[in-house]
C-alpha cells in the first residue's frame, strides 16, 4: 500500500501524456513553451480569476507575491506556526519578520480572533516577539488552506480590510477547494499554489503558479519571474529571480487537469469512508458545510498517536506526521525569539496529530484495513 499512489493515476492519462511530452520535444520550446501559455489561461479560467502566473514552484509562487508587494526589512506578516516551513521562510528571505499567528482548534486554519490583536499589537508599536524589534511596519496575512481546507476568509478579509493588509492565500495543498461557492486560488488578494507530485494537483517535478485580479501586479511578477525583465530579454527593471515553470511540467499538468474534477470527487467518497470509519472516536478536522476540502491530506488526531503509529507500521501502512514540530520551535526561527507555550493550539496539534494513505485510487478494503488498524 501506498501513501500517495501516483502510479495509478499515471496509467490512466498514458497515452495524452505520452502526446503532450512528445508534442514538447518536437517543438523543443523547453522554457517559456507554448504549454505554459495554454495551462495559464486554462488555470485561471478554473478557478475564476483574471491572471495566473505559473512558476518554479509553491515556494516561488509565495516569493513572487510578497517581492511584488515590496516586502523587505522592518515589514511584519501574518501567518500560522503549523504549516510548512515554506510560508514563512519567504517571508524571512525577504528580511520582513514572519508574525505567528495560532490556528483554530477545529478547522486548523489562522483564528481571526488573533489575528487581529497581533495586528492591532504590532500597529501599536509592541515587538510581536522577544526577537522581532518593535514599530514593524503591518503589510499582509498568508492564510494557509491547510490540508485542502479554505481558512476563514470573510474573517480574515474584514480584518484585512479594517488594517489595510494584503491577503496571499497559501494555496499551496487546496487547488480545487472551494469557500462559500468561491474556489480556492481566487481567495484574498492573490493566490500561491504548488504543484509539487503529492499536492492535489501535481506535476513530475516542481511547479508552482499565482493567481491574482490586479493587471498591474500581474505585469510586474511575470517580470520578476524572468530575472526582472523588462521590453526585452536583456532589458532588466527589477531585481528578479529565475522562477519560471518549464515547459515538459505545463504539459503534464494540462494532461492531468482533464482527470482533476473527477479525482476531486473520487478524494470527497475516500474523506467520506475515513469520516464514517472513524468519526466519533477520534478527533478529525472539522470542515465548515460552507468548504469543500481538496482533501490534500487526511489527518487524525490521538492522544496515543504513537502507538497507533506503531501498530500501523507491524500493518504494514504507510503513515506520516504533518507538522510534528510547528514553526516557532524550528531552529530556523529561533532568532525570533519564540517559546515552547507561545502557541497553544498548534503545538497540541503538533503533539497529537497523523495522517494516513491518501489518494483518489485508494481501493475501499484497503481503507477498511485502514480503519481496522487505526481503530486498534
Ligand atoms: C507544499 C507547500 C508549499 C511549498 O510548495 P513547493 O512547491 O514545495 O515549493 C508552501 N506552503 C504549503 C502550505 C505547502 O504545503
Amino acid at each position: 500500500m501506498q501513501f500517495i499512489d501516483l502510479k495509478a493515476q499515471q496509467a490512466l492519462i498514458e497515452k495524452p501524456l505520452k502526446k503532450r511530452i512528445e508534442t514538447v520535444l518536437a517543438h523543443g520550446k523547453y522554457i517559456m513553451g507554448p504549454e505554459i501559455f495554454e495551462l495559464e489561461e486554462k488555470l485561471a479560467g478554473y478557478c475564476g480569476v483574471k491572471h495566473c502566473v505559473c512558476c518554479s514552484s509553491g515556494t516561488d509562487a509565495l516569493l513572487l507575491a510578497l517581492m511584488a508587494y515590496n516586502i523587505g526589512p522592518g515589514d511584519a506578516i501574518f501567518t500560522t506556526p503549523f504549516t510548512f516551513i515554506a510560508t514563512a521562510e519567504v517571508i524571512s528571505l525577504l528580511g520582513a519578520t514572519p508574525v505567528f499567528v495560532d490556528i483554530d482548534k477545529e478547522t486548523f486554519t489562522i483564528d481571526p480572533h488573533k489575528l487581529n490583536e497581533a495586528i492591532a499589537g504590532v500597529k501599536s508599536g509592541q515587538a510581536p516577539s522577544p526577537g522581532a524589534s518593535g514599530n514593524l511596519k503591518p503589510k499582509g496575512i498568508i492564510p494557509v488552506d491547510i490540508f485542502g481546507l479554505p481558512a476563514d476568509y470573510d474573517g480574515i478579509e474584514e480584518i484585512a480590510r479594517q488594517h489595510d493588509q494584503f491577503v496571499l492565500e497559501d494555496a499551496c495543498q487546496s487547488f480545487g477547494a472551494v469557500y462559500k461557492s468561491r474556489k480556492s486560488c481566487g481567495l484574498g488578494d492573490m493566490a500561491a499554489t504548488s504543484f509539487f507530485p503529492a499536492k492535489p494537483l501535481g506535476c513530475y517535478g516542481d511547479g508552482g503558479a499565482l493567481f491574482l485580479n490586479d493587471d498591474a501586479l500581474a505585469e510586474k511578477i511575470r517580470s520578476i519571474r524572468i530575472h526582472g525583465q523588462g521590453s526585452d530579454k536583456y532589458d532588466n527593471v527589477r531585481i528578479g529571480i529565475n522562477g519560471r515553470m518549464d515547459t515538459m511540467q505545463a504539459a503534464v499538468l494540462l494532461c492531468k487537469l482533464e482527470l482533476f474534477d473527477k479525482e476531486l470527487m473520487s478524494r470527497r467518497e475516500v474523506a467520506k469512508r475515513y469520516d464514517d470509519g472513524l468519526g466519533g472516536d477520534f478527533t478529525l478536522q472539522t470542515v465548515p458545510d460552507h468548504c469543500v476540502s481538496a482533501w490534500a491530506q487526511y489527518a487524525i488526531l490521538s492522544d496515543r498517536r504513537d502507538q497507533i503509529l506503531a501498530k500501523l507500521q507491524d500493518a504494514g501502512i504507510p503513515t506520516a506526521i504533518y507538522y510534528p514540530k510547528p514553526l516557532h520551535l524550528q531552529d530556523a526561527f529561533a532568532p525570533l525569539g519564540h517559546a515552547k507555550g507561545d502557541f497553544k493550539v498548534s503545538e497540541s496539534i503538533a503533539d497529537r496529530i497523523f495522517s494516513v494513505p491518501f489518494h483518489p485510487y485508494l481501493e475501499k478494503e484497503d481503507q477498511q484495513r485502514i480503519i481496522k488498524a487505526v481503530r486498534g
